[in-house]
């Protein structure tokens, strides 16, 4: 679990990442405004902590700036003010809690498992399986025998489609449809790309799952048994 922590003070980052540290977690620390809107921007984090008096710019833009980006990593606010509009505010722009420096790190610690924790059972709920595969929706993880591969774009579409049909073949034209918007021989084709790139992920992943091809009408996956 990696956290980047947003604040210019110093010696108050500094705290905050020995205590995550403690814990076992990765941290990285920004000490102004930009840079650290940048880096939440360009890096995946499973939460932010975000101060809100900044250089450069504030904490409330930029927890409107990564909402509007569709960053939707969890975020507490650190706010020094103890106004209520301030906590409104952050609430309102998407924070999922805040909270009022001074602190102590035990209490910022149990937020941070509070959170991270609704934020895994969010994504175990959106989780498909067959036989020794796994889809996560929510991470756009594949992954079996302890093993996971990300990934993404038409290749998580096709997976995902398949699992939820797993009972049935589905048809090209299905999945033409489904993931490129329409049909034709040009998609009929990147279906069959996309499919060769996904066998090559289940035998990495050493998964007895198969997608067997049903000559001339679509895809199944089978469970192979040795
Ligand atoms: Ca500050």
């Amino acid at each position: 679990m990696k956290i980047l922590i947003i604040e210019d003070e110093y010696s108050l980052a500094d705290a905050i990442a020995e205590t995550l540290q403690k814990e076992k977690f990765g941290v990285n620390i920004i000490t102004n405004g930009e840079d650290g809107e940048n880096e939440a921007l360009t890096n995946v984090y499973d939460l932010i902590i975000l101060d809100v008096m900044l250089p450069n710019k504030d904490g409330f833009e930029i927890l409107k700036n990564l909402r509007k980006e569709k960053i939707d990593t969890p975020i507490i606010m650190l706010t020094a003010k103890l106004e209520m509009t301030d906590k409104l505010n952050g609430l309102e722009h998407g924070a999922d809690d805040y909270i009022t420096k001074p602190f102590h790190m035990r209490e910022l610690i149990a937020r941070v498992k509070v959170i991270l924790k609704r934020k895994t059972n969010i994504e175990n709920t959106n989780v498909l399986e067959y036989s020794d595969l796994k889809l996560n929706l929510g991470t756009g993880k594949m992954s079996s025998n302890n093993t996971e591969i990300a990934i993404n774009g038409k290749e998580l579409d096709l997976l995902e489609i398949l699992l939820l049909n797993r009972n049935q073949i589905t048809s090209r034209e299905i999945l033409a449809n489904k993931i490129w918007g329409y049909n034709s021989e040009t998609e009929y084709n990147n279906v069959e790309v996309y499919v060769s790139f996904l066998r090559k992920k289940l035998k990495l992943l050493k998964s007895k799952v198969k997608i067997k091809a049903v000559r001339g009408i679509g895809y199944k996956l089978e469970e192979e048994n040795d």
